[in-house]
């Protein structure tokens, strides 16, 4: 018996030799489902990121992620470990580079909001420079709760609009960061 899984199918109307669904239902399904992660790891929780890779893991079992070390071929920004000040900058220019549709994943507390470096040296939360989408807590986090970071990801991509990236909200969101 096959053990392969298939993507379940977004809510609609289905009959005999027909399923009627949103656009943006199936865009979603399949932007939810072919993600391109970047892994933008600068200290511990990158390793434990490396186990989330490992054989125990196996992140890929899900077969939705290809891990891209360009951001102009990523659509989502994985943030893991401690950010100096000095680096925010270039984490924005990481984000920048990356084309729209796009999302943010922080992992760990330094990532979240600096975690234990309450110091003049550290940001404090990559917030400050770049729009967040999910947060996953922890010192540093299992690699289930970053699984669990991915599927929350996962979650809102398949339910996020097209509109979304048009609306005057988001150019708000987007301006508040002065980013283009
Ligand atoms: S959250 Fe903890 S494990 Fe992760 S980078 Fe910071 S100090 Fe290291």
């Amino acid at each position: 018996m096959s053990d392969i899984k298939f993507a379940q199918a977004p809510p609609g109307v289905e009959g005999q030799g027909f399923f009627a669904t949103r656009l943006d239902q199936v865009i979603g399904l399949a932007r939810a489902n072919s993600i391109w992660p970047l892994p933008f790891a600068t200290s511990c929780c990158g390793i434990e990121f490396m186990a989330t890779m490992g054989t125990n893991y196996d992140l890929a079992r899900f077969g939705m992620e290809r891990l891209s070390f360009s951001p102009r071929q990523a659509d989502l920004l994985m943030v893991m470990g401690t950010i100096a000040k000095k680096m925010g900058p270039v984490l924005k220019q990481v984000y920048e580079q990356m084309a729209e549709p796009r999302w943010v994943l922080s992992v760990g507390a330094c990532a979240c909001s600096g975690g234990i470096f309450d110091t003049y040296s550290v940001l404090q939360g990559i917030d400050k420079v770049i729009p967040v989408d999910v947060y996953v807590p922890g010192c540093p986090p299992r690699p289930e709760q970053i699984i669990d970071g991915i599927m929350s990801i996962q979650d809102l991509i398949k339910n996020e609009s097209l509109r979304r990236r048009h609306s005057p909200e988001y150019q708000e969101l987007m301006a508040s960061y002065n980013i283009q």
